[in-house]
């Protein structure tokens, strides 16, 4: 069993990871086209260490999106798992065909150390029952393969629902009904899934009468979620009389891998410091932000053989704390949220708005089972006529749609200063539960 790093004093820490990021720059030299290119005019001999990684210039997830196989490591002279391909996964971005991640043997390996600390820090051990209710999506989702990952990495077993939209002909994929008996069928402990999808399965299971008492932990990813929803989520378990109602809210990237909170609503640890280095930047200038600023999060694969990505531009803003974490004393490196998804920010008539905290607010009303906001122009023919913001609402069953649509109404206004169109609709049209997760957002403006 190689040391716990999350343990080690901090100068320790930080020499095994200089020493690592001098080998990883070596291997870019060697056989990264991308970064072979972008670095032409650094003086890298001068990057020693961690103190002196601002030399290096930030990648934008653009440029990764566009060309992913210029960021794959190409060095034939290494042992084979360092360069045997195990398995690849897929980031989606907002627009264009999904990116692969390659990840070798060497890489697999990694992702099981960091699941075993996920699972260390979030208490899932040997004795859990994972469900994967992750869906089967037309590109390989990391989340969906990484679930098997983490439960064998603690020796947890696993147990997968398949649902999802169709994407093959072989009739493999199941509806929603079938999820909630896989959890029941295996007493599951742990329900694994996104979000809005998991949220869905419970309401399901309560509908159905089905039994959730095995239930302990829901570890939710894939989409922003809320405190106000995370509470729903509480509340529904609660019906349900599972055993607990944890809600681990999960944070992370496919090129990254999950980080893990050792509380609830708590920051995320980077559970493999020495795999893995977080900064928050600057993106003009590339330079660190002071400790403790939010700022643009940026992350460099310390050890790693298949896509390598140094100072890459996450998209997401946060901010980081160093010191050790006042609930657990664990070191390296936590994010800080609320985590913010630049791409998710809109202009909408004129002015620059947060979707989430419009999320936020809409998903902390009771009275809304399903929403789905949307950008669009008065008229759609017209790309040059005033942009309209409507809300798609589907009311909790029982409670008074009129009255739904005008608080939804207001809540908006009164949270983002736009004044909405409220359409109330079934929860199905906004959300069948097939989709890998419910679409919040939709900005259907020609740009
Ligand atoms: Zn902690």
């Amino acid at each position: 069993m190689i040391p716990d790093s999350l343990r080690l004093p901090h100068e320790q820490l930080r020499r095994i990871q200089d020493a690592k990021l001098r080998h990883m720059i070596a291997l870019c030299r060697r056989g990264h086209p991308w970064y072979r290119e972008a670095w032409k005019d650094v003086d890298l001999d001068a990057v020693q260490g961690i103190a002196d990684i601002w030399r290096l210039p930030l990648t934008p997830k653009r440029a990764m999106m566009e060309t992913p196989q210029q960021f794959r490591l190409d060095c034939p002279d290494l042992p084979v798992p360092e360069r045997a391909i195990w398995e690849v996964v897929h980031t989606t971005g907002s627009s264009g065909d999904p990116t692969p991640i390659y990840n070798t043997t060497w890489d697999y390996h990694g992702y099981l150390l960091l699941n075993r600390r996920v699972a260390e820090i979030a208490g899932i051990g040997d004795r859990d029952v994972i469900a994967n209710l992750f869906p089967l999506t037309a590109a390989s989702m990391g989340a969906f393969i990484r679930s098997a990952t983490l439960a064998y990495s603690c020796g947890a077993s696993v147990a997968a629902s398949l649902g999802g939209a169709p994407v093959a002909p072989f009739g493999i994929q199941k509806p929603m009904e079938e999820a909630v008996r896989l959890v029941e069928r295996h007493r599951a402990t742990v329900l694994l899934g996104v979000t809005s999808f998991v949220r869905r399965v419970l309401i399901r299971a309560q509908e159905l009468g089905a039994d959730f008492r095995s239930v302990r932990m829901a570890a939710v990813t894939g989409e922003a979620s809320t405190p106000g929803l995370r509470d729903d989520m509480r509340r529904l378990m609660r019906e349900l009389g599972c055993a607990g109602t944890i809600i681990f809210d999960r944070y992370g990237s496919t090129e990254s891998g999950g980080l893990a909170q050792c509380r609830e609503e708590a920051d995320w640890h980077n559970p493999t410091p020495e795999l893995l280095y977080h900064e928050v930047v600057d993106p003009e200038t590339g330079r660190p932000m002071p400790e403790g600023e939010r700022g643009h999060l940026a992350i460099t694969h310390l050890d790693r053989r298949g896509t390598v990505l140094m100072r890459y531009l996450v998209g997401d803003i946060v901010s980081i704390a160093r010191d050790p974490c006042p609930h657990c004393g664990r070191g390296g490196e936590r994010l800080v949220g609320p985590v913010v998804r630049t791409k998710d920010l809109l202009k909408v008539k004129g002015m620059l708005i947060n979707p989430t905290a419009l999320l936020q607010r809409l998903q902390a009303m009771p009275a809304v089972e399903e929403f789905q906001v949307v950008v669009d122009r008065t008229d759609p023919a017209d790309p040059f006529s005033m942009d309209e913001l409507f809300v798609r609402v589907a009311p909790r069953g029982g409670m008074p749609q009129d009255e739904v649509a005008q608080d939804v109404a207001a809540a908006t206004q009164a949270t983002i200063g736009v004044r909405p169109r409220v359409t109330v609709e079934d929860r199905h049209a906004i959300y069948d539960g097939q989709q890998a997760k419910a679409v919040r957002f939709v900005d259907r403006r020609t740009h």
